[in-house]
């Protein structure tokens, strides 16, 4: 099995959310399971130390034959080739949000399939991931088509957000290279009056994954849909919800070099003195029996800050602390730091990106907040698992998957888990996690149900294998 794996970030170069891990964690695990993969990814303006420089690659594009300057990396049994086009992919730290971005990625994908042709024999499968790589199936249908060097390739597109459509004006159809007449008709990339990159994605791909068994239902009924939940049942039969993995290598208590120090199942102590040091980072008194509540997290309405900005007081009344590290919407950076202005005893905030603290605060947190409005997967709360902070989640997609609300009388369960999206829902759930806090013995029963329980990337490659074997055979 040969495999093209195309992707727009890749940790730890590049990374805006958990797409990256994936990029990073999921071609090594299928590196293990006897696949060849070889990753393409866009070459950051930032990304000044990737990879070694292997040449130069044409692409037919806007109309002439384009250039971009090729690099490589090779580690854990994975190629992986960054493809630096300055024009488009050069612009400061950002990687989305541009008002080209259409033209950026129709250029990514129209350059990873050129890729495709320097290795001799023609992958078995292109599995591209989000809008970002929709047109990829697009092209081999229609431009390549005919092309005999791809006329055996099939292609899978993974959906890690069906919230990013990739929109796009129509009209470019022919700049990126492709026929005008695609924009409407049963295959048609027309979506609501403009194109959609995603859209094209989900029609033209041979099999479609996403990254959840219960998203991969949720995003077939209009209430997740993001109106292409039609779409989507009429492909049902080719759409697979496969649950992310998390890399323990990276996220490992018993290994991790960002902490203060290590810690074990059977030895928790250490997650004392990390939570000692989490707190002396935010400059708040060390009451190493005081709860401590934490969220990492994009900050976004997807992720139900809003729940927790109605929470707020009432979780420090309740008398716990509460660090929250993220980046992304103004509003909530304001009512956070208004909250941490006005109980800075008590309240820790960082706005921006930091690796290092992240797991710094999955390690000295108590328990992790998660309440989003949908989750296609989630990867923090598996992180918490593994870290022994116990996840109160709401129950959509990913975090319905991997978390089980916590039975005091079986001692079942790995988390809290609520399923209405109200905030007295996860009030009342934070109120039984403060409470069970005070039970020791209850709660490190709760901690080692979590951080027993295994989420590697191996199960998720086999998975993936047997979608690409199928995609193959057909
Ligand atoms: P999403 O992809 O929707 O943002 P996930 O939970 O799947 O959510 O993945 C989020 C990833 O981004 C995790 O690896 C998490 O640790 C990381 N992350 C989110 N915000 C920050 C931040 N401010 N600093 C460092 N890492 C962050």
């Amino acid at each position: 099995m040969n495999l093209l794996f195309v992707v727009s970030e890749l940790a730890p170069y590049s990374k805006t959310g958990g797409l990256a891990d994936v990029a990073a964690a999921l071609p090594k695990a299928l590196a293990a399971t006897g696949v060849t993969v070889r990753v393409v990814t866009p070459r950051y303006g930032f990304m000044t130390a990737a990879g070694e420089y292997v040449g130069e690659l044409r692409a037919p594009f806007g109309f002439q034959v384009q250039t971009a300057r090729v690099f490589r990396e090779a580690r854990h049994g994975v190629e992986t080739f960054f493809i630096d086009a300055p024009a488009y992919f050069h612009r400061g730290r950002k990687l989305y949000g541009e008002p080209d971005d259409p033209a950026r990625f129709a250029f990514f994908s129209r350059s990873a399939i050129e890729l495709a042709r320097w290795f001799g024999e023609p992958p078995d499968v292109i599995h591209g991931n989000d809008w970002m790589t929709g047109l990829i199936p697009v092209y081999l249908r229609s431009a390549l088509r005919g092309d005999p060097f791809f006329a055996r390739v099939a292609t899978v597109t993974s959906i890690h957000n069906l919230a990013f459509q990739g929109f796009f004006d129509l009209r470019d159809l022919p700049y990126f290279g492709l026929p005008g007449d695609l924009q409407r008709g049963p295959d048609g990339l027309e979506f609501g009056g403009a194109g959609s990159m995603l859209k094209g994605g989900i029609l033209a791909s041979d099999a479609l994954t996403t990254v959840s068994e219960r998203y991969a239902q949720e995003i077939q009924t209009p209430e997740y849909g993001f109106r292409m939940d039609a779409l989507l049942r009429m492909r049902r039969h080719d759409l697979v919800g496969i649950l992310n993995g998390v890399d323990y290598d990276e996220w490992n208590p018993a290994t991790d070099a960002h902490l203060a120090a290590r810690y074990t199942p059977a030895d928790l102590s250490g997650k004392r003195l990390c939570k000692a040091d989490l707190l002396k980072r935010f400059g708040m008194p060390v009451e190493l029996d005081r709860p401590a509540i934490v969220i990492v997290s994009r900050l976004s309405d997807q992720k139900g800050l809003d729940l927790v900005r109605d929470v707020a007081w009432r979780i420090l009344h309740a008398g716990a602390y509460f660090i929250l590290l993220g980046a992304g919407d103004p509003r909530y950076e304001v009512f956070f730091q208004h909250l941490r202005d006005t109980a800075p005893r008590r309240v820790g905030v960082y706005f921006g990106l930091n690796e290092a603290l992240a797991h710094q605060i999955e390690a000295g947190g108590d328990m992790f907040l998660m309440p989003s409005a949908y989750e296609p997967c989630g990867l923090n709360q598996i992180y918490s698992l593994k870290y022994g902070t116990v996840p109160i989640v709401r129950a959509t997609g990913g975090l319905d998957d991997t978390i089980q609300d916590f039975d005091r009388v079986t001692g079942t369960g790995n988390g809290l888990k609520f399923r209405a999206y109200n905030a007295n829902r996860l009030m009342e759930k934070i109120y039984e996690g403060l409470l069970l806090y005070r039970q020791p013995e209850t709660w490190r029963a709760l901690q080692r149900n979590g951080m027993q329980a295994d989420f590697s990337w191996a199960r998720a490659a086999w998975k993936y294998r047997a979608v690409y074997e199928r995609v193959r055979a057909a």
